[in-house]
């Protein structure tokens, strides 16, 4: 029988555009965890729809890129400069992301945000539309709209509306914050009944499809049930499903010559000292600072230990072009700067930080070769790094600090240490403990995490979100 068609709407296309001319485009596949989630589940037939990350303002360009993006299965929204500045910088990056992550707004930017939040979110639902009418020219029937994160929250309503038999889900891939905080968005309620127009719901934690359904109860006064929330009858299913990786894509490349090299590079150049890893975007929600700060506590408490340890710190530069991001770039800076004078050497300094991305192999190589991870998130949706960590340590059998605030925290904690990040003794007395930590203490906490990592795969993930997505659909037809 043919395969079940899966159309995979997120706002951007898993591949990366370069205009090399008039008519002609270079695009390289960006494997992130969506991609290899999807890539691993076989039973479907998957495309994808989104947009491809850059302006495309003549017809010449779009029908060039449409029909290079066509061979990677991709089906390109093209947005203009405009609604992207409006929708995805404005509404997106500045305004729900923030409030998801319990930041609040940045308090310079507060009233110019709160003047320009209608404009912002009309043009928020403008490109859901925008989106929407792509999925409908794609569309076929018995298809299913796989919708994905708070760029697209207005989504379902819009595919909804225009066709009621389509099998509409949607996922977040971020927290979604307690109804206290979702109830200060003048947008609250609009947001709330357009992603219920969806079939199923989908979380990363418990947590957060409770507090979904509270937002749903206490704001528009809709009936939560363990199933979900309904509405007249009709029942939008609520329900978490946690986001793995693709495991054995990182124990694979641990066997590949060049990453052996340069595993037995690390270690000599930090031999006879132990190695602490931080791999992160440059987010405000990540805890960078608080992370440092509890480090440098841990060497002013143990003089011991100033020339027996390292602290990586990779931090992926992200939305460098927003005040905030570089403001937090200039405090990181600060702060590593103050601690490797207070306590550096002439030939080493405790903290490495780089302001930048590695490759896939090399940070397959600095997982293996760490003995402590510090994933010190102030919120997090799930947190990938501490599971990729988990994943290429069956020989050293490292600890995990992990904050209580990542979801994966939920999954991951019966193995890892966790730490509430705003706490820096606790972050550095645990620090402490992990570095000292018996072995056999840590090859259990490690088979623990291991067993976790190596059987919740991205692939096992997005097949259970289908089919429970299909299943749905069939009750709500035998209901009526
Ligand atoms: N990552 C990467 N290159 C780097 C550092 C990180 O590709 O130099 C990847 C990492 O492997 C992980 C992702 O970025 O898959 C980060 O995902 P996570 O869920 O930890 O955080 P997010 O950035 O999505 O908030």
């Amino acid at each position: 029988p043919p395969k079940q068609r899966l159309l995979v709407v997120a706002n951007r296309l898993p591949v990366s555009a370069v205009r090399k001319g008039e008519d002609s485009w270079q695009l390289e596949i960006s494997v992130g965890g969506l991609v290899s989630a999807l890539l691993g589940v076989k039973e479907f037939d998957a495309r994808w729809i989104g947009w491809a990350g850059v302006n495309v303002p003549d017809s010449v360009g779009q029908k060039a890129l449409t029909k290079a993006l066509a061979e990677k299965r991709c089906i390109p929204v093209f947005l203009d400069e405009e609604i992207v500045h409006q929708y995805y910088n404005g509404y997106c990056n500045n305004i729900l992301w923030p409030l998801f992550h319990y930041l609040g707004l940045p308090q310079e930017d507060r009233l110019a945000t709160t003047r320009s939040f209608q404009s912002q979110f009309d043009a928020y639902k403008k490109a859901n539309q925008m989106f929407a009418d792509v999925v409908h020219e794609h569309y076929q029937e018995g298809d299913v709209v796989w919708c994905h994160d708070y760029h697209l929250m207005f989504l379902p309503k819009c595919l909804k509306e225009h066709n009621k038999k389509m099998k509409v889900g949607w996922f977040l891939h971020t927290p979604f914050p307690s109804s206290e905080i979702h109830r200060t968005l003048p947008s609250r309620s609009e947001l709330l009944r357009s992603v219920l127009a969806a079939d199923l719901v989908g979380f990363h934690t418990y947590d957060y499809a409770r507090h979904f359904v509270s937002a749903c109860t206490r704001i528009l006064g809709l009936e939560g049930t363990p199933e979900g929330v309904e509405n007249q009858g009709k029942l939008t299913r609520v329900a978490a499903f946690p986001i793995g990786i693709d495991s054995d894509r990182f124990i694979r490349a641990l066997e590949l010559p060049q990453v052996q090299d340069h595993m037995k590079e690390l270690k000599e150049r930090f031999a006879g000292r132990k190695v602490m890893l931080g791999v992160d975007r440059l987010d405000m929600i990540k805890g960078i600072p608080q992370k440092i700060l509890a480090f440098e506590k841990f060497l002013e408490e143990n003089l011991n230990w100033r020339d027996k340890v390292v602290l990586l710190q990779i931090a992926v530069p992200t939305r460098t072009d927003v005040p905030e991001y570089q403001k937090l770039t200039s405090q990181v800076h600060e702060i590593v700067g103050r601690i490797n004078g207070r306590f550096g050497t002439l030939t080493a300094v405790p903290i490495h930080h780089l302001d930048r991305s590695l490759d896939f192999h090399a940070l397959c190589a600095l997982y293996a070769v760490t003995d402590v991870a510090l994933v010190t998130s102030l919120r997090d949706g799930m947190n990938l790094v501490s599971y990729e960590f988990v994943a290429c340590q069956a020989s050293k059998k490292g600890v995990l600090i992990l904050s209580e605030f990542a979801g994966a925290a939920q999954s991951l904690g019966a193995g890892a240490i966790l730490v509430n990040p705003w706490n820096i003794t606790e972050v550095a007395a645990s620090i402490g403990y992990a570095l000292n930590m018996a072995a056999d203490e840590r090859e259990k906490r490690h088979h623990h995490n291991f067993m976790h990592v190596t059987t919740h795969t991205s692939q096992e993930w997005a097949a259970t979100f289908v089919s429970e997505l299909n299943d749905t659909i069939v009750e709500a037809q035998l209901r009526t």
